[in-house]
Parts: structure tokens; C-alpha cells; sequence
């Protein structure tokens, strides 16, 4: 079985919800893998009302360089420190993660590093090659954003994932969405085309041509969410049997 949690559904800036993150759960007999997916700065907040034990997680994805997408992991890393987790965490994302989440650590809250009692893995996961980490098969593609961003395809037995982080589909996300189960996809607006940005619309387009069950909006502009949530009734017309969701935090769906 695979869970998702919306621990957030904001953009970078949004006052009233916290950065676009999801909390996945891949569940087989007794074993199962949980995988954070972008850890912004307000991202945290939302992990940690999950409530769940030191050692519960597996990895974090990263999908980009920006502040709302991996500046939580300092924070979501100290506090593994309190609380006196063990196990080893996988950060995983595109080539210069490792870099990256040592300097903001680094920066946050000096010489800490070392002071951690378990160990950090990094792996790289790039376009073009297939990885199978925790009995899970990962696969990107680039979308077309203002920094380098990479869209994830999860599959599990059975089940399957995709997650855009953010940037519009590109001719190679929409060929890694195809046939997932799930979508979500960062649309910042309806359907006003925004360089670097997904849209609505072209989400429903999207999710209908990859013959995917369910499509979860996420990612909305601040100012457009209210928008987008007045407009549902419209909107599911034209999903048809998509499942469309509008997810709020702390929301989940079972696959
Ligand atoms: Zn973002
Ligand atoms: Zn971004």
C-alpha cells in the first residue's frame, strides 16, 4: 500500500500553509519505507505534527535549490539530534545535493555536523538512469523552472507516484507521469501561462493523458488558492472521472 500525507500544500511564501511537502509511506507485509518529498523552510512544522517516532524516517527528496524546497533540513536534522535518532537518513536529489545540505547545515547551526549520532547518506539521482533504493524504483526528468528541478516517479509494486516538484511539465516529465497512479503537481496558477511555472488546466491535461487515477493541486499561488477552490465544482467537471484533489495540510490519500 502506499500513503500520502500532505504535510504541506503552500508556495514559497504563503502565510497560511506550509511549503508544498508530502509524506510518503510504501507499506508491504511488515516492512515499509517512508520518504519525506521537499523539506522547505516552514516544511518541518508539518513533519513534526505527524508525530511520528526519531527513526520513522527513511530519506528526504530534494527536488531543487530553492529555500521553500530544502531549507527545512537543517531543522528537521538538529532535531534528530535532540531527540537522539540512530538510523541512518538518505537525502536524495540531483548532482551537488550533498554540497548543498552541508553548507545550510553548516550555516544554520555551525559544527554540527559531527555532532550528529547518525549517519547522512547522499545519493544523486539524475534524468535518464533507473535507481531502486528501499525496494522502491525512482526515476526523473527535468521540468522547466527557474532553477534546475527535477520531477519524481516513484514506483512500488503495483502502485506508482509522481511528484513535480515545481516548473512546468516538459515533454520528458509528461512522458515520466504517464501512468502513474498519482500526480501532483506544483500549478501556481489556473491557467495564466507563468514561465517556470505548472498550471491547472495543463495539470488536468496532464493527469488525462497519462491516464492517471488521481491528480492533487498543489503549490498555489497565495493569492489564487481561494480562487482555485472556488472554482472545484467547475474544475471537477472538466477532470471528469480524475479523482481531482485540493489537498489541505495534514490530508491523505491511499493508493
Ligand atoms: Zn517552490
Ligand atoms: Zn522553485
Amino acid at each position: 500500500m502506499v500513503e500520502v500525507v500532505f504535510l504541506g500544500v503552500g508556495e514559497a511564501f504563503d502565510e497560511n500553509n506550509y511549503n508544498t511537502s508530502l509524506l510518503a509511506t510504501f507499506s508491504q507485509e511488515s516492512a515499509s519505507t517512508v520518504l519525506m518529498l521537499d523539506c522547505g523552510f516552514t516544511a518541518p512544522m508539518g513533519f513534526w505534527k505527524q508525530g511520528l517516532e526519531v527513526d520513522a524516517l527513511d530519506g528526504i527528496w530534494v527536488s531543487h535549490f530553492h529555500g521553500d524546497h530544502f531549507l527545512g533540513l537543517p531543522a528537521i536534522l538538529v532535531r534528530f539530534l535532540e531527540e537522539g535518532r540512530k538510523k541512518a537518513l538518505t537525502i536524495l536529489g540531483q548532482k551537488g545535493i550533498k554540497d548543498l545540505i552541508l553548507n545550510s547545515l553548516d550555516i544554520a547551526y555551525p559544527n554540527f555536523y559531527k555532532k550528529l549520532q547518525f549517519q547522512l547518506v547522499f545519493s544523486e539521482i539524475e534524468p535518464n538512469k533507473d535507481y531502486d533504493i528501499f525496494g522502491l524504483n525512482l526515476k526523473s526528468a527535468e521540468s522547466a523552472h527557474s532553477q534546475r528541478n527535477l520531477a519524481l516517479r516513484i514506483d512500488f509494486p503495483g502502485k506508482s507516484i509522481y511528484y513535480s516538484g515545481d516548473g512546468s511539465p516538459t515533454r520528458e516529465s509528461l512522458t515520466l507521469a504517464k501512468g502513474s497512479d498519482l500526480i501532483v503537481q506544483e500549478t501556481f496558477s489556473i491557467e495564466a501561462e507563468i514561465f517556470g511555472h505548472g498550471t491547472v488546466l495543463g495539470a488536468i491535461k496532464m493527469a488525462h493523458e497519462g491516464k492517471s487515477a488521481h491528480l492533487a493541486l498543489v503549490h498555489i499561488q497565495r493569492k489564487t488558492r481561494e480562487k482555485v477552490f472556488n472554482s472545484m465544482e467547475y474544475l471537477r467537471k472538466l477532470a471528469g472521472p480524475l479523482n481531482l484533489i485540493l489537498p489541505e495540510p495534514n490530508d491523505r490519500i491511499a493508493l
